[in-house]
């Protein structure tokens, strides 16, 4: 077949998972919890299945959960985005992504990622044609280099991907961070996409910068978040797409041809379950405490811990304990020391070594102390 995505193999996420499962390992690799969610959520899920919302929603969304996200947005990041023209649901993260990109992307034009980056963006640009120009970020702080991104802009450059908190090396943009795309983009018409699926587990007392926050990047902003991953369930598979008006309805042109609509009865049990806000607001505490169990856990180990300032994840840089390159590292990890991680290398076009991999510390403490046992005698 003449592949459309020929350098495309199966991702690494499903890779170490299945060898975890394999050999038995603690799976700190793929990132999603291995503890359930809240009983209230899947209650008001239930109770909209009995309640016979089985059918088709409106084409972009139930409007009480758009009406619940754009309460949450204006709450937190202090920008009103209209629940009716503004805001989609979509199929996760994965879904609203492809969506904006398909809406946008030209054939021919560039779209700019920071790398080390998530693994779908770049088969998401070709598909629609375009080329993704991969700037890295600052190697070893992981550090936007904007004198790079600036540098990377051409008349071609149709979007800009960024994705804060970032995976995979857990670092977290500042305001300040955030004013240099504003100034870069003034003068064009490059679109942002906002990858902020870890918006709600930022640590240390630092805030979330959403684009939201920022009016000159929101206008030409589509801000991508995920229920999966703030309400521990990533199989669900239900997320959010906010955008000023006239890019919305690009974006939802293509969203409803290549998914129509996202399941009924999670977007009504996920909009009765919003309208609590301590379960998004108790997120960064929940998580710090296990961030910090887990860095407590290795911190007398040979690895060499990398900040985690938010997302659910920990960078880890084993050049004490071994010279292998990352995924042979990691699968000798899985099957030998029985716990899996992700290497940074796959993070990377053409894979980039540093001798780093990440681990997932979305897990019960007693998972997290079983994978510890078996790291810190490394
Ligand atoms: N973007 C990033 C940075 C992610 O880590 C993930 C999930 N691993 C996604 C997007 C996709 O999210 P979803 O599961 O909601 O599709
Ligand atoms: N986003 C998750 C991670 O980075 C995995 C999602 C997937 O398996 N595609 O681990």
């Amino acid at each position: 077949i003449d592949s459309r995505l020929p350098r495309v193999g199966t991702t690494i996420f499903t890779v170490m998972s299945a060898l975890a499962q394999q050999h038995g390992a603690v799976n700190l690799g793929q990132g999603f919890p291995d503890f359930d969610c809240d009983p209230a959520l899947l209650d008001a899920v239930e109770r909209a299945m009995r309640g016979g919302q089985n059918q088709y929603p409106p084409m972009a969304g139930v409007p009480q959960l758009r009406e619940a996200v754009a309460a949450k947005i204006e709450a937190l990041y202090g920008r009103r985005y209209d629940p009716g023209s503004e805001i989609t649901i979509t199929a996760g993260a994965t879904q609203a992504i492809i969506t904006a990109i398909l809406a946008i992307v030209h054939p021919g034009d560039e779209v700019i990622v920071l790398d080390p980056c998530y693994d779908s963006y770049e088969p998401n640009i070709e598909l629609a044609g375009g080329r993704a120009v991969h700037v890295p970020l600052t190697p070893g702080s992981f550090r936007p280099d904007f004198a790079r991104i600036a540098a990377a802009l051409s008349p071609r450059t149709r979007a800009i991907v960024i994705n804060t908190p970032h995976n995979p090396s857990a670092t977290v943009w500042s305001a300040e961070d955030m004013q240099r795309p504003a100034d870069l983009l003034r003068a064009t018409d490059v679109f942002v996409i906002a990858d902020e699926v870890y918006e709600h587990m930022v640590y240390d007392g630092a805030r979330h910068e959403s684009v939201a926050r920022h009016p000159e990047l929101a206008q030409r902003a589509f801000i991508v978040s995920s229920f999966g991953k703030t309400y521990h369930v990533t199989g669900w598979k239900v997320g959010y797409v906010a955008a000023p008006a006239a890019m919305t309805a690009e974006f939802r042109k293509v969203h409803q041809f290549n998914v129509f609509t996202v399941n009924t009865p999670m977007q009504h049990g996920t909009a009765a379950f919003m309208g609590d806000a301590s379960h998004h607001l108790g997120l960064p505490a929940f998580y710090q405490r296990k961030r910090d169990l887990f860095r407590a856990g290795l911190a007398n180990s040979r690895f060499n811990l990398l900040p985690s300032e938010g997302s659910y994840f920990q960078c880890v840089d084993y050049s004490a304990i071994s010279d292998e390159p990352e995924e042979a590292f990691c699968r000798r990890l899985t099957t030998d020391v029985g716990v899996a991680a992700i290497p940074l290398s796959a993070f990377y076009q053409g894979g980039f070594e540093q001798r780093i991999v990440r681990f997932c510390f979305a897990k019960k403490d007693e998972t997290l102390q079983l994978a510890l046992e078996r790291l810190a005698a490394l």
